[in-house]
């Protein structure tokens, strides 16, 4: 499948990026996720620059960042209601406007796969094709598998899935597989392009401590 349309952030998108003062609230984004997909849809470039993510600018990679905590607060969010600590949002084309947002369920239902099956129905293929899921740690195979179906175009995760292991160990209630989501997707017909480890994770102290306080004595409880 082309990609056409897909990996077209260009350097402009750092001049548009909105200050963290004039962002709306996290409610007021979900509220009119209905309104910034048409706004979004807007803001796509005609021209792709595939190689994007793989050359990220400061501003860009502070855009990921910033989108990365908002999966991360999904994560703490529905910890705080008994969930496990996942939690995964589905940004637009701009890389900007936050579609859907979505915690963990339980055991099966995963916040990815779980997001994967609101977005196909909500949105037409083409469209997720240029949008980016991002999830506080690496994507499961079965949820790597519901983005690749949903045709999601781009994954961001914070945390490796061998990191996840390393936290939850042998916990009943997610034994965690050994296969890393770009094997999945290589062995698929199309390009999900995938970032992460997120590139300064080791050097980010607070991004990557945000992502581990909430996994940090939750497994084996
Ligand atoms: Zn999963």
């Amino acid at each position: 499948m082309a990609d056409k349309g897909r990996k077209n952030f260009s350097d402009k998108l750092s001049d548009a990026m909105t200050p963290d003062s004039q962002k709306s609230t996290w409610d007021k984004t979900t509220e009119q996720a209905g309104d910034k997909f048409d706004q979004a849809k807007g803001k796509m470039q005609p021209e792709e620059d595939k190689g994007i993510f793989q050359k990220m600018g400061d501003a860009l990679s502070a855009q990921i960042r910033s989108n990365l905590l908002k999966s991360i607060d999904v994560a703490h969010e529905v910890k705080l209601t008994g969930h496990h600590p996942f939690g995964s949002i589905l940004v637009g084309p701009d890389n900007e406007t936050v579609l859907l947002k979505q915690g963990n369920i339980n055991t099966l239902n995963h916040a990815e796969s779980t997001l994967c099956r609101l977005a196909y129905d909500k949105y037409p293929p083409e469209f997720l094709w240029k949008c980016t899921l991002y999830t506080n740690f690496e994507p499961c195979c079965m949820c790597a598998g519901s983005i690749y179906w949903a045709n999601i175009g781009r994954v961001v995760y914070g945390l490796s899935e061998e990191a996840l292991l390393d936290l939850s160990g042998d916990d009943k209630e997610n034994m965690t597989l050994s296969l890393p989501c770009r094997k999945v997707f290589n062995s698929g017909q199309k390009d999900v392009d995938v970032v992460g480890p997120f590139a300064d994770i080791e050097n980010d102290v607070e991004l990557k401590d945000a992502i581990l306080r909430d996994h940090r004595d939750f497994w084996n409880h």
